[in-house]
Parts: C-alpha cells; structure tokens; sequence
C-alpha cells in the first residue's frame, strides 16, 4: 500500500507535503506532485496536510489511475524535499474539477 497524489494538486502544488514525509518520497513535475509508491512508507501524515485534499491512500477504490501516475512520473520527476511558494493562483484553482484532463503536463518541475 502507499499513498497517491490524484490530480487535485494540479496547479495548487502548495508543497506543505513534502515538509512532513520523513522519507522525502515526493518528486515534482511542471504543476503536480507525485509520490514514489516503492518508497513511502505508508505512514499517513502527509494526507491532512495538503490544502487540496489531493493525497489519498490507494486502499480506496479507483485509484489506478493515480497509483499508474505517480508510479511513472516518479521515476522521471527530480526529488523535492522542501517547501516551496504555491504558485500566485493556487487558490484559484484549488476547487477546479477534471484538473488532469484540462491542465496535465508531463514535463520536469525543479525539484531541489
Ligand atoms: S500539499 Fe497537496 S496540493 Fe500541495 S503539493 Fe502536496 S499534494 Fe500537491
Ligand atoms: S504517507 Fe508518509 S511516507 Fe508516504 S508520502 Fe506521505 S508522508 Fe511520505
């Protein structure tokens, strides 16, 4: 089991996870987070954390979609290990519905 970041933190990337995850397992890309599911641990603390609502342990159901994101972009994605500022419109986007169809990007964030 792990948990997941769903697409909830597309464009929100508050970042107040990563200063809780005491195995640094969030890797960064353009405009999201995602977890490296081989290397958390399972332990929970990131979940109340994020603004967005957007983690989510993959024992609830239709999380596929999400394990399979964060699977593969974990790989690809650099390590990001400390807080960083939400981009300006954060807010705005917080409650945006169909985030990854609408605003996904593969591309790299800049990690630290
Ligand atoms: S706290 Fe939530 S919205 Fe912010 S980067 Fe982490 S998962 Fe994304
Ligand atoms: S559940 Fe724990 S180990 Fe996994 S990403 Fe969240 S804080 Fe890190």
């Amino acid at each position: 089991m792990t948990y997941v970041v769903t697409d909830a933190c597309i464009k929100c990337k508050y970042t107040d996870c990563v200063e809780v995850c005491p195995v640094d397992c969030f890797y960064e890309g353009d405009n999201m987070l995602v977890i490296n599911p081989s290397e958390c641990i399972d332990c929970g603390v990131c979940e109340p954390e994020c603004p967005a609502e957007a983690i989510i342990p993959d024992t609830e159901p239709g999380l596929e979609k999400w394990l399979e994101l964060n699977t593969k972009y974990s790989a690809e994605w650099p390590n990001l290990t400390t807080k960083k500022d939400a981009p300006a419109d954060a807010d705005e986007f917080k409650d945006v519905e169909d985030k990854f169809e609408k605003f996904f990007s593969p591309e790299p964030g800049e990690g630290d």
